[in-house]
């Protein structure tokens, strides 16, 4: 764990979020800022800054386990689909050093996207 970081502090609970889904390596909660209903944030426990950074082991449970969640999340809001991104560093708008994958339901004709 990162003291300074913010997500390696909600794994902790010591920042509150609402939890989507957790098992021992593989945090799953709600973005605090969402871009639609159930925008949902994917992060590995462990404290990694990007995603050259996972173990390919660690890679796969984080992916397999947002693969997962896509088609749960969108049931939940009844979405038409969804925008799954990884920003990787700061330079592609990575804003918290700690890998994340965003699960963003879309809506149809909701005129956003990458
Ligand atoms: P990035 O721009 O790094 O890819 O995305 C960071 C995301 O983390 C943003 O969508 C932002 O709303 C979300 N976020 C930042 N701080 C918090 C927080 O304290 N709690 C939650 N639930 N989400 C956060
Ligand atoms: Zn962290």
């Amino acid at each position: 764990m990162s003291e300074d970081c913010i997500f390696c502090r909600i794994v902790a609970g010591e920042i509150p979020s609402r939890t989507v889904y957790e098992d021992d390596t593989v945090f799953a909660f709600l973005d605090a800022n969402p871009l639609a209903p159930g925008h949902t944030l994917v992060i590995p426990k462990a404290h990694h800054e990007r995603l050259n950074d996972l173990p390919a082991d660690l890679a796969h449970d984080v992916l397999d386990r947002l693969y997962q969640l896509v088609p749960q999340v969108e049931r939940a809001v009844d979405a038409d689909g969804t925008t799954v991104a990884f920003n990787n560093g700061p330079a592609a708008g990575q804003e918290v050093q700690h890998v994340h994958g965003h699960i963003v339901p879309r809506f149809e004709n909701d005129g956003g996207g990458p």
